[in-house]
């Protein structure tokens, strides 16, 4: 990865700005600068061919002043510690800015899971929660899922966590299947939260939604639900789609439900019928209302920025646009709607999904949808009032009412 590209740089990068729109003590700043606590693992599985391969996993607790640390867990080829710091950063200003009382963590490792077996994932599963498990739990830190990793590996974390406490703790962690004490609406709470802001974003800046043009970069779990969503919910159509191997195109329109199935019955949006090919690069570039960035980061950069053509970016991924895009695309008046405040609504129902775990009592959908609802709006209408009353763009007011809630509880900690 390119230094430049670094995402944890980018994510200290766009700290510095704040803290300084902030006046943020120095003290506090350097606290905010770095992880409060990191590790890293080698974690031994047994393949299936008998061989034992070692793998590199890290858990960073970025900072815990407002609750027990929360964040997915990340495996990826190209996973690196930096990746897993940045992550972890955004994870403290998200839970934040949406106010729930946990902290940022996030944890990753470094895999290829297209190319391992069920049996070898849910052996890199439980090892990597025999070596984190001492750091891990409901007072402590709750990992979750994110890409590339499931329902069905949360569940493997969980049961390890069990078997080696002697006891059940399923608030241990989030994302898990329903039966095991999942919260029902986990599934599609990232994209769903990314939907809710959207609207409020299209009330705020007067943008019509229903009718309207979206398309979304990255087609798992948060980007197939996103244009699900975005259909049902503001009555966007879907103009293109993509994943790793390249996307679907038609400007009369695709169906959501139709992509979804295609996409998980072939695994590729490859042959998709009724649409052309496109590549990840023109889908950004396309004149669409809504652009869903829904993959990995630095995919907007200086490069393309000056040619992404959309009225709103949601950016449900974490970290899709680089500090120097995000100012280009500030002047050409593109509506960005950062990825700590846009994909929240993961983190907001896996806090709810702890609540029930520790209350061993379970919600229905509706009041899950409904308490998301308001979570998200009400966190929109923050941020819109401190970008109002400051003059800053969103992402700048996301941070300074997300940073400067932080830096209150270390500072009523007496930590600064
Ligand atoms: P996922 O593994 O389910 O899906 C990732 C998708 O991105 C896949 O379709 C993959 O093919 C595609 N992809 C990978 N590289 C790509 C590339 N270079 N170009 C285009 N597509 C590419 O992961 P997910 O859970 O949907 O997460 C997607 C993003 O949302 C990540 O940035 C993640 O950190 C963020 N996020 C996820 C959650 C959650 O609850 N799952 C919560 C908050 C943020």
């Amino acid at each position: 990865m390119q230094e430049k590209f670094n995402p944890f740089r980018i994510a200290q990068e766009q700290l510095d700005q704040v803290a300084a729109k902030l006046e943020l003590d120095p003290v506090t700043h350097q606290l905010l600068r770095n992880p409060m606590h990191e590790m890293s693992a080698a974690l031994p599985v047994k393949m299936d061919d008998g061989s034992t391969k070692i793998f590199q996993g890290f858990r960073v607790q970025y900072n815990m002043s407002r609750g027990p640390g929360k964040g997915g867990i990340r495996w990826h080829p190209r996973e690196t510690l930096d990746t897993v710091r940045a992550l972890a950063a955004w994870m403290t200003w998200k839970t934040a800015v949406v106010d729930i009382p946990l902290g940022g963590a996030k944890g990753g490792v470094v895999c290829n899971p297209g190319e391992m077996s069920m049996g070898e994932k849910e052996r890199l599963a439980r090892a990597y929660i025999r070596a984190f498990a001492g750091s891990l739990g409901m007072t402590k830190d709750v990992p979750a899922p994110d890409v590339y990793t499931t329902p069905q590996i949360m569940a493997w974390m969980m049961d390890e966590y069990e078997t080696i406490a002697g006891e059940c703790h399923p608030g241990v962690i989030t994302g898990k299947p329903v039966p095991l004490g999942g919260s029902k609406g986990r599934s599609d709470a990232t994209a769903r939260g990314g939907i809710y802001v959207t609207r409020e974003a299209g009330r705020a800046f007067d943008i019509t939604l229903i009718g309207s043009s979206m398309a979304v970069m990255g087609f798992g779990n948060v980007g197939q639900n996103a244009a699900l969503l975005g259909e049902e919910i503001l009555g966007l159509k879907v103009v293109a789609v993509s994943d790793s191997r390249g996307g679907v195109y038609n400007s009369r329109g695709l169906d959501a439900k139709q992509l979804v199935e295609y996409k998980n019955t072939n695994g590729t949006l490859k042959g998709f019928p009724n649409g052309e090919e496109i590549t990840n690069d023109e889908l950004l570039q396309l004149k669409v209302t809504v652009l869903f960035p829904a993959a990995l980061e630095n995919v907007i950069t200086q490069e393309n920025a000056s040619r992404i053509n959309c009225n709103i970016c949601c950016e449900l991924a974490n970290g899709p646009t680089t500090p120097e895009a995000d100012e280009v695309l500030d002047t050409n008046g593109v509506v960005v709607l950062p990825d700590f405040l846009a994909n929240a609504g993961g983190v907001t129902v896996s806090y709810f999904e702890q609540v029930q775990n520790a209350n061993n009592f379970y919600w229905d959908l509706q009041e899950v949808h409904s308490r998301l609802n308001a979570k998200m709006t009400s966190a929109f209408q923050n941020v819109y009032d401190v970008c109002e009353y400051n003059d800053v763009s969103l992402r700048q007011g996301a941070y300074m009412l997300a940073v400067a809630r932080v830096a209150e509880a270390c500072k009523l900690r007496g930590w600064v």
